[in-house]
């Protein structure tokens, strides 16, 4: 035996598959339109897998990263974008993984500012965003960063992330996304039982104390350890009571169409906002504008697709963008109506929420 280098042929989840081909209609439409009537608005660009977090709720402590061979390059993720703002995408959001670990990100950014969407959004954990970063992402056209963040207590924030950060340093990157200029940011946390749940109306005071919006998550099964129950869900309904049992709330509404998130307001008129996304107890799927694309360039029309279509041989091969648009146009026909957790032999996609893009 030589001394090679390290086989990279096994075949991975989707490698080189291709969708079947979309009617008549959907190609001479030129937008990204589903076989349930839903058009594709936006986008979610996942720039890597990996992550200085190993958040219980998504990764594995000893996670196997994707080869960075595998990885699109800053020049395939761009005209993917330019191609799907062609096709109708408003909103384009950058996430992972953990996107501010990606090298290029200020690049990234600037040359998909260019590409004039309506939004330009980056989702992060927060823990690596210096003032000169902020500025920089700023000036090269990011328009909204959203931040996550499960808990103020500093065990239960080191337990739950298994980092070597701190929901202090949390809040202070958040307090700089303000400081640099930039609307105030959204604040994200998984609800899960036993493990979070009596925190939801701290987590509410600091939206009151910053004058932001947070938004609280119900758990999916995306998680890496596959430990996802239902018994682990903490419903919507229950996140605004306990809220409303300290800060009573009014409601707000869904605020923006195909918007995931359930909006309330302080009924004493404080400053801040509350949001609910429960894809468990409450599916939008019905609303859904979403097209997801892996940081190996797989397509993934729904969260929880089990089946994924993969664009990186076009990339590779330099193929026109005519056929990455009818790739694209193809793909999303195939969108599945409702991510279908509640139904009987629901499959848990391969993929975890860090590995999908979330
Ligand atoms: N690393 C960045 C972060 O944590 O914000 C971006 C990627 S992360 C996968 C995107 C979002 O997915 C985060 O808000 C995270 O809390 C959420 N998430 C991860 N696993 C989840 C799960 N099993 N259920 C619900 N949300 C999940
Ligand atoms: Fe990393 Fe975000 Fe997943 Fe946490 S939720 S492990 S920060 S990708």
């Amino acid at each position: 035996m030589g001394m090679g280098l390290p086989v990279l042929s096994e075949r991975r989840f989707g490698d080189g598959e291709r969708p079947p081909r979309a009617p008549a209609h959907a190609h001479a439409s030129r937008r990204m339109l589903d076989s349930h009537g839903r058009t594709i608005r936006d986008l979610r660009l996942s720039l890597t897998d990996r992550c200085n977090f190993r958040c219980t709720y998504c990764m594995d402590p000893d996670v196997r990263f994707l080869p960075k061979l595998r990885l699109l390059k800053v020049d395939q993720i761009v005209r993917l974008a330019r191609v799907c703002v062609g096709l109708g995408v408003e909103k384009v959001r950058l996430t992972g993984g953990e996107p501010t670990l990606h090298p290029e990100l200020t690049r990234v950014i600037r040359e998909l500012a260019a590409l004039r969407a309506d939004d330009l959004a980056l989702t992060t954990n927060g823990s690596r965003m210096s003032d000169a970063d902020l500025a920089a992402w700023k000036d090269a056209g990011l328009g909204r960063v959203t931040i996550s963040l499960d808990s103020l207590r500093p065990e239960r924030f080191a337990a739950i992330t298994r980092s070597g950060s701190s929901a202090a340093e949390v809040v202070e990157g958040a307090r700089r996304v303000m400081r640099a200029g930039f609307s105030p940011p959204k604040l994200n946390a998984v609800v899960i039982r036993g493990t979070n749940e009596d925190e939801v109306p701290d987590l509410a005071g600091l939206a009151r104390d910053l004058g932001i919006e947070f938004r609280f998550i119900e758990f999916m099964p995306l998680d890496s350890a596959r430990a996802w129950d239902r018994s682990m869900v903490v419903p919507g309904d229950e996140i605004i009571e306990r809220i409303n049992d300290v800060y009573p709330l009014v409601p707000l509404g869904r605020v923006a169409h195909s918007g995931t998130a359930e909006e309330w307001g302080f009924a004493d008129g404080a400053p801040g906002r509350i949001g609910v996304i429960a894809p468990v107890t409450r599916p939008f799927c019905g609303a859904c504008s979403r097209l997801r694309i892996t940081a190996d360039g797989k397509v993934r029309p729904c969260l929880f697709s089990t089946r994924e279509w993969d664009l990186k041989p076009l990339l590779d091969a330099g193929a026109p963008d005519r056929e990455i648009e009818e790739f694209l146009i193809d793909a999303t026909w195939t969108k599945q109506a409702g991510h279908g957790i509640s139904s009987e032999g629901f499959e848990q996609p391969a993929r975890t929420m860090s590995a999908i893009g979330g």
